[in-house]
């Protein structure tokens, strides 16, 4: 008799392997295949408040204290870098940057620059220690769906079976399911267009030593303690040190370069030389690099984006990074991968609890994913707009923090009921917070930035208007926006005093709805918790 697994899962990266993990735990028979081996190269290594808070949920959700952010950042210390902030340093062509054209923001959590392969590994192991069982090195060369609707078999290339009830594709770009449901849109019908170029490098100094000092950009927080971003018209470079710290046995630094791919279609040169060319175009990101060295192979993806149609069937589904992805920008992946993730996870628990892995059951997700990589889609194409000028810029930055803060602040504000013993808040599939107020911001936003694209309006009318837009948002409460005048958001605790004398006085009743649950000291000891080691 061959051996049946309740799910099997293709791909063991941080889906893959988060996904694996809770299944085992909750007694789920699960098998993870994949075609390479741990440890390895993956991409997907700065993190955002909403990333260490949707798996600080799943760590609590489900019961796994291995997943907590402060048990993770303990055994991958050395190796990843810290990361306290996102530092934006603006580019002209041919001209020093100016001490005046930085911004940052600042989330007062302790996160981390993940090395990949040491998280991954990590994870593959806690996997395994909740009882997955696991395949490494395995390809599949088929997958089949028998026609009772009971089973799926999934062949390999050496001829091996795996047989299961359910399988998942945690694959990403290469999704295997995507390809033979024909699940791809094609084109996407995402607005932005990028490619990307990206490698590990060392020997790249930080910003305060080589273009401004701490004290001269005037940001509360140093680049060096967080992800640099270097903005262009047209693109920008990340560089995302895991070298930051004391601690740090890494020396390595991640570094991409990002291009608006209709202003720079991909030719046939070589990345380490393009990377070379463009940088040198820019004075002060030249300094960056002037020593810096690649340690592996650069790695040119010509379209970052792809999307689906769908992302689940009868006995499958796709993960978040499977079903579509946009940009790196604004850090994004990790976290609508992980939330996608959660979500996931609490369906094929109902479903194996229920012996029921009707398609329907798992239609809900289509909206959950669509809605996040459709917002990351917007806040991308705006902000590649928004890289024509530096007032405009800020204004986008604007308009990114709303959105990142009411995903922040709708999910501490869950994990504090969760802590308050309320059974299950992270389990509710509804989308919570005020998505029809952000959702209508941001479309009337991105609708400035279409006019600028399309040349009907110029980068200084829309970024009147857009600041007009910001000044109208009555659902995200008042100190928790951007300063425009200090150039950087930075939290405290009396800003969460602020926040719950706003939300006292000056909301309406509908946005308190949306904050009910807040309490400044119970957020604060949250934020706090997630710094310990
Ligand atoms: C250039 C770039 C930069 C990014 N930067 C960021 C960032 O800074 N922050 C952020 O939050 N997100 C970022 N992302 C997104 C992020 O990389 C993804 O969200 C995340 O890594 C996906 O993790 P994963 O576990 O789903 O996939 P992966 O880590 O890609 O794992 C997929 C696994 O599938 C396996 N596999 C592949 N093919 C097969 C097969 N045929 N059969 C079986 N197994 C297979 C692979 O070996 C791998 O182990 C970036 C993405 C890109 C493209």
């Amino acid at each position: 008799m061959q051996e049946k697994y309740q799910v099997i899962i293709l791909g063991s990266g941080i889906a893959g392997t988060m996904l694996g993990t809770i299944l085992a735990k909750h007694k789920v028979k699960v098998l993870i295949i994949d075609k390479g081996s741990h440890p390895k190269f993956a991409i997907g290594e700065s993190t955002i408040p909403y990333t260490t808070f949707t798996i600080a949920g799943i760590s609590e959700l489900f019961d796994i204290p291995e997943l907590h952010p402060a048990n993770i950042r303990q055994k991958i210390a050395h190796t990843s870098g810290i990361k306290k902030n996102l530092s934006f340093a603006y580019h002209r062509p041919g001209q020093e940057q100016k001490k005046e054209e930085v911004t940052q923001s600042n989330s007062g959590v302790a996160e981390l620059h993940f090395f990949r392969q040491d998280l991954d590994s990590y994870l593959l192991n806690v996997a395994i220690h909740y009882g997955a069982t696991v395949k490494q090195n395995c390809s599949i060369s088929d997958i089949e769906f028998s026609s009772d609707g009971k089973n799926v078999l999934i062949t390999s290339q050496e001829g091996e079976e795996f047989l299961g009830s359910y399988v998942v594709d945690a694959i990403g770009y290469s999704s295997i399911l995507a390809q033979k449901f024909n699940l791809r849109e094609n084109p996407t019908h995402f607005k932005s267009h990028t490619r990307s170029l990206f490698t590990h490098m060392i020997n790249v100094p930080y910003f305060e030593i080589c273009v401004h000092s701490q004290k001269a950009h005037g940001m509360p927080v140093s680049f060096y303690e967080g992800t640099v971003h270097h903005l262009f018209d047209g693109g920008w470079i990340w560089i995302i040190p895991f070298n930051n710290h004391k601690d740090s046995t890494n020396p390595l630094c991640s570094v991409g370069l990002q291009l608006d791919a209709r202003r720079f279609p991909k030719t046939d040169i070589l990345p380490e030389q393009e990377f070379l060319e463009i940088v040198s175009k820019y004075p002060s990101i030249s300094k960056q690099f002037n020593n810096a060295k690649a340690v592996r192979d650069w790695i040119s993806i010509p379209q970052l984006q792809y999307s689906s149609k769908k992302c689940f069937g009868d006995r499958y589904c796709l993960i978040p990074n499977s079903y579509g992805f946009v940009d790196p920008l604004f850090s994004r992946g990790l976290a609508s991968n992980c939330g996608g993730v959660k979500y996931l996870a609490t369906l094929i628990l109902e479903a194996v609890k229920d012996n029921d892995f009707s398609e329907e059951r798992f239609q809900h997700l289509e909206q959950i994913y669509r809605k996040e990589i459709d917002l990351h889609d917007n806040l991308v194409y705006g902000a590649y707009i928004a890289f024509k000028d530096f007032e405009l810029w800020k204004c986008w930055q604007g308009v990114w923090t709303i959105a990142e803060f009411i995903n922040f602040f709708q999910i501490v504000i869950t994990l504090t009921q969760l802590k308050d013993g309320n059974p299950n808040p992270f389990k509710k599939l509804d989308i919570v917070g005020p998505v029809q107020e952000l959702n209508g911001f941001i479309k009337q936003a991105v609708n400035e930035m279409q006019q600028v694209e399309t040349g009907n309006l110029s980068t200084e009318a829309a970024a009147r208007n857009i600041k007009e837009l910001l000044q109208q948002v009555d659902f995200l409460p008042e100190p928790l926006k951007f300063s425009f005048s200090k150039r950087f958001y930075k939290p405290s605790m009396l800003k969460l005093m602020e926040v719950a004398h706003w939300l006292k006085f000056n909301s309406t009743p509908q946005v308190k709805t949306y904050y009910e649950n807040f309490n400044p000291y119970k957020f604060n000891q949250i934020v706090k918790e997630m710094a310990k080691t």
